[in-house]
């Protein structure tokens, strides 16, 4: 029987782990309708807090937890650190590097959405929000308009004046300068979501459209790698141990 390895996902890194791992199973918290999957055991919605995370890995008994959650999904990372020192389960952080500027780029960093809020109206007046639907609220009071792409439609609070282009990424370069173009955006907001350096920034630079960057928050995870090949790496040696 291979080892049991409880993957926490959302993120196309989690899902290359987990289909890589024959004793994966494959958590998601079930927001998206039609989420993308790995070839292994899938469980979906949250756990029900620590205590239900704590519970489930008494259950279990997986070999190692990993979270390959996103880079802002702050709860979820939390609630794995605390849950799995209460059950003695190690735990592994995958998270993909950060996006780094390079010339050309206009960027300014911003430490939360609502920072990122606060600093809109001295960039521009009209905003591709790229942050996705649950962001949303941050930006619900701004009287700017604001075009925010997304994988589905937001259902809670959004700004007033709002357009929504619904799809799921990657997007290419020339779709991304179209749709800079076409609403005549003149700031872009994006978290820090790393990964392979996004059209939505190259395009940005081309047009000389400044971007607003939100930091990511820390890591709490005590074992940290930026990639699959590493995660491998440090589960194997969790094995041998
Ligand atoms: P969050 O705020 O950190 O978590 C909220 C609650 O959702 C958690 O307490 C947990 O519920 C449940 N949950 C989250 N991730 C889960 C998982 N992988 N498996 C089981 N339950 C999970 O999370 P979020 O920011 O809403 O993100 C939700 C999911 O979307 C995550 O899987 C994340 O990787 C993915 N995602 C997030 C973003 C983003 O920008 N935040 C972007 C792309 C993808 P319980 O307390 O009941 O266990």
């Amino acid at each position: 029987m291979p080892d049991l390895i409880l993957v926490l996902g959302g993120t196309a890194e989690g899902r290359e782990l987990a289909s890589a791992l024959p004793g994966a199973v494959y958590s998601l918290a079930g927001r998206v309708a039609d989420p993308l999957l790995p070839s292994c055991a899938v469980r979906v919605g949250g756990f029900g807090g620590v205590a239900g995370l704590v519970a489930w890995l008494r259950e279990h008994g997986p070999r190692a937890v990993v979270d390959a959650t996103h880079p802002f999904a702050q709860q979820m990372s939390a609630h794995a650190v605390s849950a799995c020192a209460v059950a003695g389960v190690p735990l592994l952080r995958l998270q993909r590097p950060g996006w780094t500027a390079v010339p050309g780029d206009r960027w300014t960093r911003v430490p939360s959405l609502a920072a990122a809020a606060e600093a809109l109206p001295l960039l521009g007046s009209r905003v591709l929000l790229t942050t996705g639907r649950q962001d949303l609220a941050a930006f619900s009071s701004s009287d700017l308009e604001f075009v925010a792409r997304m994988v589905e439609a937001p259902s809670g609070a959004f700004p007033a004046r709002l357009v929504t282009v619904l799809g799921r990424p990657p997007w290419s370069l020339s779709q991304d300068v179209a749709l800079l173009r076409e609403h005549a955006i003149d700031v872009l907001v994006t978290k820090d979501s790393g990964g392979p350096t996004a059209a939505k920034l190259v395009a940005a630079r081309q047009l000389g459209i400044p971007v607003l960057m939100v930091d990511r928050p820390p890591v709490l995870a005590a074992s940290q790698v930026p990639s699959v090949a590493e995660a491998l790496d440090w589960l194997g040696a969790q094995v041998v141990d």
